[in-house]
């Protein structure tokens, strides 16, 4: 987008990649359908960007969800809103999309470089790539870095950065895994037994760090090491940071949404005749299968005998998180450069003439189309940023 943005403005535009090929974790964004953007009012998107709200609103301002939309179109690829709100293109596909846009770029005059990862710069300035070849060094009069954070590194974006450009007076968050999974002292009976599980429909709820309480009802899915998943994503920042701050964070699940708790009792107090526990909560609460498992994993034993506390927990099921999953298995990163070291170009202070844009920057925001509209409208800002500043390089006033 950087580069679309610059070559637009006349300038000559070289792009790089370390990467065979450009666009690779856009590509594996496409597996899950390439949700675009989102048509949410613009407060409740802006929103989504949490305390980076003010860093980000500039940005999207001048390109989107409507801009980007449109954007789209004019590569050939409609979108249409999906129930949830979100923007997908038609076909649910990136490839066609990304086809068209470098076939475009490429007609523009962009030149690109694949296999060149990019190692900072030598001691005249020159950027230092490595290549099949060896060492490629290039002058360039701007540079926009558009890295990406940490997730999936063998997609291209390993976060490496990190060093070369702290080395370089940058201050820089720690990267941190955002929409993440978590992990759990599983039983061997439910890493063996339910590990792939969905557990639908159910609500997730618990505190903030800032001492709010959150309830999101959604879906997630059981793994070998804990949970993972739409409902558990949209919190994840908070489940982070908490375990960041405390070694460990309580969530409680309802696994009986559906119902309050004096419905839920009177529903657990009918006749249960000759049949088994299990299939009186199977019946009468709806609670089998992996809902089953969980509750008996975390329940008080006692209180199966105790309709009114075992109803209680069916609404408030006491998990433990004890971990985050890694950085390279989010789905982002949180952290990275910080909005206070550059300018409203997304220019770094402490490097005049070089821009950054997209996952690099330290903002986070949960899935929903949030992630690639600010990598969109950052990349907008910042190639526009370097053709500026190159023109007031060559015609100083
Ligand atoms: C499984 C998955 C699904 C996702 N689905 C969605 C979705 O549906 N909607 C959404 O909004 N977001 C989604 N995302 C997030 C979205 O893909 C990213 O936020 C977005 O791609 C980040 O864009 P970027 O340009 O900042 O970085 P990237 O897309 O990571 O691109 C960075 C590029 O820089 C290159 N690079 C890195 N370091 C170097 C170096 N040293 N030298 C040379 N090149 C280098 C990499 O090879 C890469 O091509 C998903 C992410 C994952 C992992």
């Amino acid at each position: 987008m950087a580069a679309e943005a610059a070559i637009s403005e006349g300038v000559r535009v070289e792009l790089y990649d370390g990467m065979a090929s450009v666009g690779r974790k856009f590509l594996l964004a496409g597996k899950g359908g390439l949700n675009l953007t989102h048509s949410e009012p613009a407060e409740g998107f802006l929103a989504r960007y949490g305390p980076r709200r003010a860093a980000i609103e500039p940005l999207v301002a001048a390109f989107g969800p409507e801009a980007l939309r449109e954007w789209a179109r004019g590569l050939g690829v409609e979108t249409f809103v999906g129930t949830s709100g979100r923007v997908f293109p038609s076909d649910l596909k990136a490839a066609p999309l990304l086809r068209a846009w470098l076939r475009r770029l490429r007609r523009d005059g962009v030149n690109f470089h694949v296999r060149h990862r990019w190692g900072g710069w030598d001691q005249t300035g020159a950027l230092r790539f490595a290549t099949l070849h060896g060492v490629r060094l290039v002058h360039a009069d701007a540079v926009v870095l558009a890295l990406g954070g940490g997730s999936w590194p063998r997609f291209g974006s390993d976060g490496r950065w990190v060093s070369l450009l702290a080395g370089r007076g940058v201050s820089i968050e720690p990267l941190r895994p955002a929409n993440c999974g978590f992990d759990v002292n599983w039983s061997r009976h439910i890493r063996t037994r339910f590990a792939g599980h969905p557990v639908k429909p159910v609500v997730v709820a618990g505190i903030t760090p800032e001492g709010v309480e959150f309830r999101r009802q959604g879906e997630f899915v059981v793994t070998e090491t804990g949970i993972e998943g739409g409902v558990i994503y949209g919190v994840s920042a908070w489940l982070r940071d908490e375990i960041l701050a405390k070694g460990m964070v309580l969530i409680r699940l309802d696994l009986a949404p559906d119902r309050d708790l004096p419905r839920l009792i009177k529903d657990l107090s009918r006749p249960r005749g000759s049949r088994s526990m299990a299939s009186h909560l199977q019946r009468r609460a709806g609670i089998e299968g992996v809902k089953a498992a969980l509750l008996r994993e975390f329940m008080v034993k006692q209180d199966l005998t105790d309709l009114e506390r075992l109803g209680a927990t069916i609404k408030s099921l006491p998990v433990p998180l004890i971990a985050s999953r890694p950085l390279e298995e989010a789905i982002s990163t949180a952290g990275g450069i910080a909005f206070e070291g550059l300018d409203e170009r997304l220019m770094l202070r402490a490097l005049p003439g070089v821009f950054c844009a997209g996952e690099m920057l330290d903002w986070e925001a949960p899935t929903g189309g949030y992630l690639l509209t600010a990598c969109f409208a950052s990349g907008r800002v910042a190639g526009f940023g370097a053709t500026a500043w190159i023109s007031a390089m060559r015609n100083p006033a």
